[in-house]
């Protein structure tokens, strides 16, 4: 069997670069080790950026009920020590378009996965390992584990943290455990959630809330050492309601109810190249990010934005497509922004967790943030970064 591209993970990235390559007239083979309709147990909520749902909204992945299905950020307060930085779409855009949109990662994941199976361009290999990948001049040959050889210039890896590939290639990865899990809840309060969202850092526990379609539930991400985790996650319903009631920022009112919890321990793992010969890296298996900013999909769709386009405009000039001249170009075209993302994550998460050695740096961190406040201008290049198109 021959293909344009194999992706090797059927996770949301996988899904949205087959979608994204189909999109190119490019043909692609999806192997994933597990069931793809496998009952998705994971009440995480997935903040996009304007740009992540204008490309989901080009591809045709939303159906037409989508409108009541995903929430709008109009409002993002983050908030550390006694500081506060307010971002409004008014002041950042003129009101053009929300700061970001909400969606459940079920029902995303579902869209996008139906939108896939539609496709005729794209082949799904569920139940399905690679046993063997041997890489050549002009080929790369993928055995797998019924029996298939799969031939193809090239093989995207979007098999999340923790990649077996990458390890497999010697391509390595930077981690760390940031001695955290993250609880996912879903909460009910008695006021409108007006479409703002709330990040809080400098606390004994922070947290991020999102706004969900329905106005009166938020989805909320709570930061705990590792060790706190039977005790959160065992908790019943009204010790979780008097916990969520102790941070629920006060437009919010009070907690009502809490639904569904679940439990992710957080680490950061960042592959250490982007590419070997016929092989590059995706989604988390690129750049497994802490989720408090909530920018772990919205980068890597930047990634397949970029990918694509380079493959593309290399097939029409009838260059390899597994070449290191065309993957180096995604590198290049990559590298900056997202280091800049994985960067200011990856120091917000460590600054603000909670050493008492750190309040000289917390207190500066604070004044920035006061001193960011005023400044529209600052204010909105830092929206454009996260939204930026390569
Ligand atoms: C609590 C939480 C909240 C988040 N919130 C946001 C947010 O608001 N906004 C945002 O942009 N991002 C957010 N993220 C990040 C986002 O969810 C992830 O970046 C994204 O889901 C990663 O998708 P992926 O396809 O790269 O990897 P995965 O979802 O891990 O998918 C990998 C796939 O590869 C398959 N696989 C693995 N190994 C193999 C193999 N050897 N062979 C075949 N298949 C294989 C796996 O079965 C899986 O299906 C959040 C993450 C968490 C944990």
């Amino acid at each position: 069997m021959n293909t344009n591209v194999v992706i090797i993970g059927c996770g949301l990235n996988g899904l949205l670069l087959a979608k994204s390559l189909e999109a190119h007239d490019i043909n692609t083979t999806i192997i994933e080790h597990g069931e793809i309709n496998a009952t998705i147990n994971d009440n995480r909520c997935i903040a996009l950026s304007h740009q992540a749902y204008q490309m989901l909204l080009y591809l045709n992945v939303f159906s037409n009920s989508i409108k009541n299905k995903h929430g709008v950020i109009n409002d993002i307060y983050i908030s550390c020590a006694n500081s506060l930085v307010h971002y409004n779409n008014k002041e950042i855009n003129k009101g053009k378009h929300p700061l970001g949109y909400t969606i459940s990662y079920t029902v995303l994941k579902k869209m996008l996965l139906d939108s896939v199976l539609s496709s005729k361009k794209i082949t799904i290999l569920q139940k399905t390992t690679y046993t063997k990948i041997q890489i050549n001049s002009s080929m790369a040959v993928i055995s797998t584990s019924n029996n298939l050889t799969i031939r193809t210039p090239l093989i995207v890896c979007a098999e999340g943290k923790n990649s077996k590939l990458q390890n497999a290639v010697n391509i390595g990865s930077y981690i760390f455990d940031y001695r955290q899990l993250c609880i996912t809840f879903h909460i009910v309060h008695t006021q409108p959630n007006n479409n703002m969202s709330f990040e809080r850092f400098g606390s004994d526990m922070p947290f991020a809330l999102l706004p969900t379609a329905n106005k009166f539930e938020s989805s909320l991400i709570l930061l705990v050492p590792k060790n706190c985790n039977q005790d959160i996650a065992n908790m019943n319903e009204q010790l979780t309601i008097e916990l969520v009631n102790k941070i629920i920022p006060r437009p919010l009112g009070t907690a009502l109810k809490s639904m569904k919890k679940n439990c992710f321990p957080l680490t950061l793992n960042i592959a250490k190249k982007y590419y070997k010969k016929r092989i590059v890296l995706a989604g988390d298996a690129l750049h497994g990010i802490h989720p408090v900013t909530g920018q772990g999909f919205n980068i890597a769709t930047q990634d397949t934005l970029s990918l694509v386009t380079i493959l593309r405009e290399a097939l029409d000039n009838g260059i390899d497509i597994g070449s290191v001249e065309v993957l180096s170009k995604f590198y290049k075209n990559r590298r900056i922004n997202n280091a800049a993302i994985i960067h200011y994550t990856d120091k917000m998460v460590r600054t603000f967790s909670g050493k008492k050695q750190k309040i000289l740096l917390q207190q500066l961190v604070a004044n920035s943030l006061n001193i960011l406040n005023k400044s529209t201008d600052v204010k909105a290049k830092i929206v454009s970064i996260i939204n930026a198109a390569y």
